[in-house]
């Protein structure tokens, strides 16, 4: 330890969230594969025939920072995963947080807040108890003097075009200078002064996200939405911290390349894309390298600035459902999320 220092150079976490079987699954006796033996081990087990056509089970063994069981509310998974990163956007840094899986994994449940029935109270997801904190560290004693002003923006990339969810979806123009700097040209950046504005832009948000579509054929499973929370210091328009939220797109989206309709497999095409940009930007996550695919993806691009910089810091909470006809998936999504881990 250098100088008595606190040694907190973790700058991934990668996590792991298991919700419990739906009233619907129950009903129609879907079986729970998933096991959490520890809190950072999960465990799959996978029914499986073998040449003779008698029954195993094969169990494979995932390690993460943290496991979160179908018991574990909103409020335990935050802690342990966004919370820590407050800090460092007060610290001068940018921070990510990132929600993977298959589509009804749980990813807005956790990010934009938990349904109550149909309805969803963004107070308890990840966006408004990351705000809240925010605001309790932006009034606190140890950064006060920064004068640090805070906005929120909220927007949602689909088919690799962004859409403003704080404008009635108003489609926006991406813009790179120069030096790379990316630019969404027009994005609503609302200054908010307390949690309570915050908690609006996010209903909001949410509301403009889901509108105009139906459930079994939803685009938000296939667009991946960002809300942001930026701090600058008063009268200046220079980033001091931001800290990123990504609700991304249904991870099986990519896989499915059988779709006959030609529009369809052009966006899982482009979903496949930007997640695998994604899993190689995270990857070398504070490296000034010139060779990773930021401008592959809409996604990655927009997020440039929060992967390059030196004091940059992520987690991505892997989301899975835990019946048997989502195996395949979530074996897809583990592995996935293997591979993100620090090394
Ligand atoms: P996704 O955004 O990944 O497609 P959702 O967040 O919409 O998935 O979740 C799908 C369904 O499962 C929703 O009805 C949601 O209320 C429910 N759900 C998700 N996670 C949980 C959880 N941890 N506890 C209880 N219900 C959950
Ligand atoms: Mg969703």
């Amino acid at each position: 330890l250098l100088d008595g220092q606190v040694v907190d150079d973790h700058r991934i976490t990668v996590c792991v969230r298991k919700r419990p079987l739906s009233r619907k699954e129950l009903n129609r006796k879907e079986i729970d594969v998933i096991s959490v033996p520890r809190k950072d081990m999960l465990m799959v087990h996978e029914p499986r025939n073998k040449v003779d056509l008698t029954k195993f089970l094969e169990n494979h063994k995932f390690r993460f920072d943290y496991a979160f069981n179908d018991t574990c509310d909103n409020a335990m998974v935050y802690k342990y995963t966004a919370k820590p990163l407050v800090k460092t956007i007060f610290e001068g840094g940018m921070a990510t947080c990132f929600a993977y899986g298959q589509t009804g994994s749980g990813k807005t449940h956790t990010m934009g807040g938990e349904f109550n029935g149909k309805v969803q109270d963004c107070k308890n997801g990840i966006y408004a108890m990351a705000a809240k904190d925010v605001f309790v560290t932006l009034n606190g004693p140890r950064y006060r003097s920064l004068n640090l002003v805070v906005s929120a923006s909220f927007f949602e990339i689909y088919s690799g075009k962004v859409f403003d969810l704080l404008a009635d979806k108003q489609k926006l123009r991406v813009l790179e200078d120069g030096k790379q700097q990316v630019q969404i040209v027009g994005l609503t950046e609302k200054v908010v002064d307390s949690v309570e504005e915050v908690l609006k832009l996010i209903q909001h948000g949410n509301a403009a996200r889901t509108s105009g579509q139906t459930s079994a054929n939803s685009n938000s499973s296939r667009s991946h939405a960002v809300f942001q929370i930026v701090l600058r210091p008063m009268g200046s328009s220079k980033i001091h911290g931001k800290f990123s939220f990504i609700d991304l797109a249904g991870n099986e989206r990519g896989v499915d390349t059988s779709s006959a309709d030609r529009q369809t497999r052009m966006e899982g095409a482009e979903i496949n894309k930007s997640l695998l940009a994604l899993k190689e930007c995270i990857r070398a996550l504070g490296k000034q390298s010139s060779h990773l695919p930021f401008r592959v993806s809409k996604l990655t691009q927009v997020l440039r600035d929060s992967f390059i910089g030196e004091k940059s810091k992520t987690c991505m909470i892997a989301m899975i459902s835990p019946g048997l006809s989502s195996c395949e998936h979530t074996l897809n999504t583990l592995r996935y999320a293997d591979r993100v881990k620090e090394l």
